[in-house]
């Protein structure tokens, strides 16, 4: 029993609740033999005159006293077993979905860039129903069923040995056929799963890009690979049901030969004198009536294979390692060390794919500086390093001279504040979606942020001014709006390290002051680490460091750099050459 705790991926709670859900289940089942047995008996009594014997009414009275008392014994065992069955497989299940979520969380993002996003969501809530499904339908119904389908297998064979063999004669040959078939249900299943996956992907790409697909009217091509996806999972679900509905009923028919062998036994046995009438009529009631729990057992069955698939799904994201540290070790320093740093995404094959290479570096404290260089160089890489959303391949990245891989991930992120260009907003209030920089900050605290912010004047003008619902990522605010709530959350964290992308790469003149005014605020007296894409903007920074193809190439202040006549000086020149462009009649 230890296994299936394992195997079911089980908490302690939950599979302590599923032993309670056998149980109860098991006391139903045995509860729903008490209306069954007062019915043999009725009969039994009604059958008396046959034997020329006359009906004792007192035996016929104390028979319905029974059957109500035993219609209320069931009543109270289903009651019971669906308590225990329904409900507990609802909590557990939401347990389980709160452990992946949690687990997903502290898993590196090298990780995520294996896996998709319908992928993972197919693991929170598909396969947890899957195995919810399980737990409330399959096992209890499918251990109950087997003790209470042994007890009456061992009180026929007591009762008579031969007429119980030929009702359960079929029993174990319905069963090869089941667990025959046990592979090729599982293949189906599996391929059932990559079918969903292979939709849900198609969906949420689709979705993604709706106002692409409008703007470019791909309509037509894009439908189509939709179209296609959904119709091979049409096409696996039908082949699994059959796949699966050919063994079931292969396995029920034979099953119910074992009609045709008790009554053929029966009567031999009853020719021979070899048994009385009654009990051999009570026998061919009995048969009709077992055999409804076995057929149950032989569609469960196969419930219980597919539910395989999911598990192993569940087992492979629940056992890959998370980004462990220190929780417990304090910064005090600020400083940033890349030491002989090299790393790739891919974790594969990672010489074959460095993004950064053997890179050595360091970030003073309290002070602004910016990652320059061509798009591709590793600017972005570099600030996700520092905020270890993935370990490096080799060499070091330390903040405040500890190594940032002792450090737990959400630890390490308390002390640090990102305002990237592609904001993440909630379906929440404005102001909800400000506190999230820090949960325990009052009213006034995100009142001042906001403000500072410069959020204050576009927010008066929604409206229900900070309790607006903002939608599905925040679609109904401008890019500048957005990235000013992205500020107010930042100023609100008051993290000692900033690391900006620069916001205003794509802003309107009005919105880019606002957000130069906002920015201002939240780097004053901070560790900055700022991603420059318009060198203008980083010329007042305290230090620059130049990438190319992963390379640290120069570092210096802006005046430095402008004097070696390198990559930033050449860079430097083109853009300025290009401010005065315009679009225009030549
Ligand atoms: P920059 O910020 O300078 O434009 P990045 O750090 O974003 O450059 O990218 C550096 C290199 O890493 C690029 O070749 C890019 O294609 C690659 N890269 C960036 N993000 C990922 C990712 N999640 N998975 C794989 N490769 C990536």
């Amino acid at each position: 029993m230890r296994n299936l705790k394992d195997y079911l991926m089980l908490t302690d709670k939950g599979y302590s609740d599923l032993k309670k859900a056998i149980a109860a289940c098991t006391i139903t089942n045995l509860s729903l033999m008490l209306p069954f047995v007062v019915t043999i008996q009725l009969f039994v009594e009604l059958l008396k005159p046959l034997m020329g014997q006359e009906i004792s009414w007192m035996n016929m009275w104390i028979l319905l006293g029974a059957g109500v008392i035993g219609a209320i014994i069931v009543f109270l065992a289903n009651k019971y077993d669906y308590k225990k069955t329904y409900v507990t497989s609802y909590l557990e299940a939401e347990t389980t979905r709160i452990s992946v979520a949690e687990h997903i969380r502290k898993l590196p993002m090298s990780f995520f860039n294996t896996k998709g996003i319908s992928d993972l969501t197919t693991n929170i809530m598909a396969d947890v129903t899957t195995s919810e499904h399980v737990l409330s339908h399959v096992i209890p119904q499918l251990c109950a069923n087997a003790i209470s389908i042994t007890i009456v297998c061992t009180a026929l064979a007591i009762f008579d040995w031969r007429m119980a063999l030929a009702i359960f004669f079929t029993v174990p040959l319905a069963l090869i056929v089941i667990y025959g078939s046990k592979k090729i249900q599982n293949r189906l299943s599996e391929k059932v799963v990559v079918a969903k996956l292979k939709a849900s992907d198609q969906v949420q790409e689709y979705l993604d890009g709706i106002k692409v697909i409008k703007a470019c009217g791909l309509s037509g091509s894009k439908f189509s690979a939709l179209d296609d996806a959904l119709r091979t999972m049409k096409k696996m679900a039908i082949k699994m049901e059959f796949g699966t509905g050919v063994f079931v009923t292969g396995a029920q028919m034979l099953l119910q030969a074992g009609i045709g062998v008790t009554v053929f036994v029966g009567t031999y046995l009853l020719t021979g004198g070899q048994i009385a009438l009654i009990p051999l009529l009570m026998f061919f009631v009995i048969v009709v009536r077992i055999y409804g729990p076995i057929l149950v057992e032989f569609a469960l069955l196969p419930e219980l294979f597919h539910h395989r698939t999911a598990t192993r799904r569940m087992r492979t994201l629940m056992t890959t390692p998370i980004m462990e540290g220190s929780t417990q070790k304090k910064l005090t320093r600020w400083n940033i060390d890349f030491e002989n740093v090299s790393f790739s995404y891919n974790a594969q094959n990672p010489k074959e794919d460095m993004v950064i290479k053997k890179m050595t570096a360091s970030i003073p404290s309290n002070a602004i500086t910016a990652l320059v260089g061509p798009s591709g160089s590793g600017k972005s890489t570099v600030s996700r390093l520092i905020a270890r959303f993935w370990d490096v391949n080799e060499g070091t990245v330390k903040v405040g001279g500890v190594d940032v891989k002792t450090l737990d991930p959400e630890h390490l992120m308390s002390y640090m504040s990102f305002v990237f260009q592609d904001v993440v907003l909630f379906n929440d209030t404005v102001y909800n979606n400000i506190r999230i920089g820090n949960m325990d900050a009052t009213e006034e605290e995100v009142m001042a942020a906001a403000k500072a912010a410069c959020c204050d004047e576009f927010v008066s003008n929604l409206p229900c001014g900070y309790q607006t619902m903002l939608g599905e990522n925040g679609c109904t605010l401008s890019g500048g709006e957005r990235q000013r709530i992205s500020i107010a959350r930042a100023l609100l964290k008051n993290a000692p390290i900033v690391l900006l992308d620069e916001a205003t790469a794509s802003l309107d003149p009005e919105n880019e002051a606002l957000i130069q005014q906002a920015i201002s605020q939240l780097i004053a007296g901070k560790t900055v680490i700022v991603i420059a894409h318009r060198l203008r903007t980083v010329a007042g920074a305290d230090k620059i460091i130049v990438l190319n193809e992963g390379k640290l190439v120069e570092e210096g202040t802006h005046k430095a750099l402008i004097k070696t006549k390198g990559l930033y000086e050449k860079m430097y020149r083109i853009q300025q050459e290009s401010l005065g462009w315009s679009v225009g009649k030549p």
